[in-house]
């Protein structure tokens, strides 16, 4: 299965050494390897300080598997896999709705498994995966069981590995929506045409959280298929779930009207423009639920995205009342906790009120997080109290 070998400067090394998984082109010295093959990472005396994944296409060339000089075989990958399910077994997560492997999160690099009940949706981000697709398909079979297995190989970061964007089903036809159970509320998604795999499963333990402080008149902006609002409809006076996208304001109607919540109200609009209608109209709310879209797609993109955070966050906490609750996240990668509280503190003092920091959150557990490698923490949630 191994059948190359890269050789790292100083600069790769030390970034091993320091728990990242990652090597740039620029830190690589010489290469013998394939696209998308499994290498041995040497440093310049020839020590082999592990095992890799190496694409020929994206500024990432490794990304490391192993350390030190195990061989890498079928067993390894099964080994892998198993431990990611003991992970999420110790963790009490849901074995059927669940993000199985969260790439370098589950030291898999660039492989993602969602597991909706008895359907599996795969992405491949990698050269590397894609290779490895048939032992994955098998792996999974074993492990699973499933009908179908969908890989959703269409997201656009294949692009950068030079891969082609496509989507192939193993198994039975992928029906649309597919039903799935969270946390005893029936959801309907789209395995084949929804965001992401299907769903955002990084928010599910925000949506339980945000359980806690369901009352009154709520606002769910950047709602998708209504996650939060289908979750907290009954212990709330009212919910408007707003999104732009008119499939996603379909897909929340059913979802609310599935579970016969009748106060849940779908509204198709941009939430930049709503929450500053609702500021003029006099409306006022006792949970404001922000979860938008990645606005720092990359480093560039930092300046303006933090605009666009501080203005939603600064006009929900004027539509707020006092003793009012902010749930307010970030999955830009980009955006780090100590940014976004920076930007949340300067949204405060221009709407005039104290926060109080009730819970720092982040993504839910089957998204495991590297702490010496930041990129797998992308998710960032602060539910503050709005005090004026
Ligand atoms: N809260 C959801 C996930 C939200 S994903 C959950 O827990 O399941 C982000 C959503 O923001 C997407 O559905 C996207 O359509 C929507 N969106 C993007 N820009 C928007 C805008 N300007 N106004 C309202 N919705 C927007």
């Amino acid at each position: 299965m191994e059948t190359g070998q890269v050789v790292i400067r100083k600069r790769g090394t030390d970034r091993i050494r320091r728990g990242h998984l990652w090597i740039y082109r620029s830190d690589i010295v010489k290469q013998d390897a394939e696209p998308g093959s499994v290498v041995a990472v040497r440093d310049e005396r020839g020590t082999v300080l592990g095992k890799a994944f190496y694409s020929s296409k994206s500024q990432i060339s490794l990304r490391l598997l192993s350390r030190g000089d195990i061989p890498i075989h079928e067993q390894f990958f099964h080994e892998r896999f198993a431990a990611a399910d003991r992970l999420r077994e110790r963790l009490n997560i849901d074995p059927l709705l669940s993000r199985r492997i969260y790439a370098e999160g589950d030291l898999l690099p660039g492989l993602i498994v969602d597991r909706y009940g008895d359907r599996l949706v795969v992405q491949n981000l990698v050269q590397a995966a894609d290779r490895l697709q048939p032992l994955t398909t098998s792996i999974l079979t074993k492990r699973y069981d499933p009908c179908s297995i969908l890989f959703r190989n269409d997201s656009k970061v294949r692009e950068l590995e030079g891969l082609e964007l496509k989507q192939e089903v193993i198994g039975d036809a992928i029906p649309d929506p597919v039903v799935v159970q969270e946390d005893g509320r029936e959801i309907a998604i789209s395995l084949t045409a929804g965001q992401k795999t299907g769903s955002y499963l990084d928010q599910r333990e925000n949506h339980r959280a945000a359980q806690r402080y369901a009352h009154g008149d709520v606002l769910d902006a950047f709602s998708y298929a209504g996650g939060f609002a289908v979750q907290i409809a009954d212990k709330c006076e009212r919910v408007e779930a707003v999104d732009i996208s008119a499939y996603a304001v379909e897909l929340a109607k059913s979802n609310a009207a599935r579970n016969g919540l009748r106060n849940v109200q779908c509204i198709e609009a941009n939430a930049f423009d709503l929450l500053r209608e609702r500021y003029t109209e006099g409306r006022r709310y006792d949970l404001i639920i922000l979860d938008p879209p990645a606005f720092a797609k990359n480093k560039e993109s930092l300046e303006p995205a933090l605009r666009g955070y501080k203005e939603i966050n600064h006009r929900a906490m004027r539509l707020l009342r006092s003793g009012g609750i902010l749930m307010t996240c970030s999955c830009s990668h980009h955006v780090s906790e100590g940014i976004f509280a920076e930007m949340l503190a300067d949204a405060a003092k221009d709407a005039g009120c104290w926060a109080r920091v009730l819970e720092r959150r982040t993504q839910a557990a089957d998204h495991p997080i590297l702490l010496t490698m930041p990129e797998t923490l992308y998710l960032k949630c602060f539910i503050l109290e709005i005090i004026y």
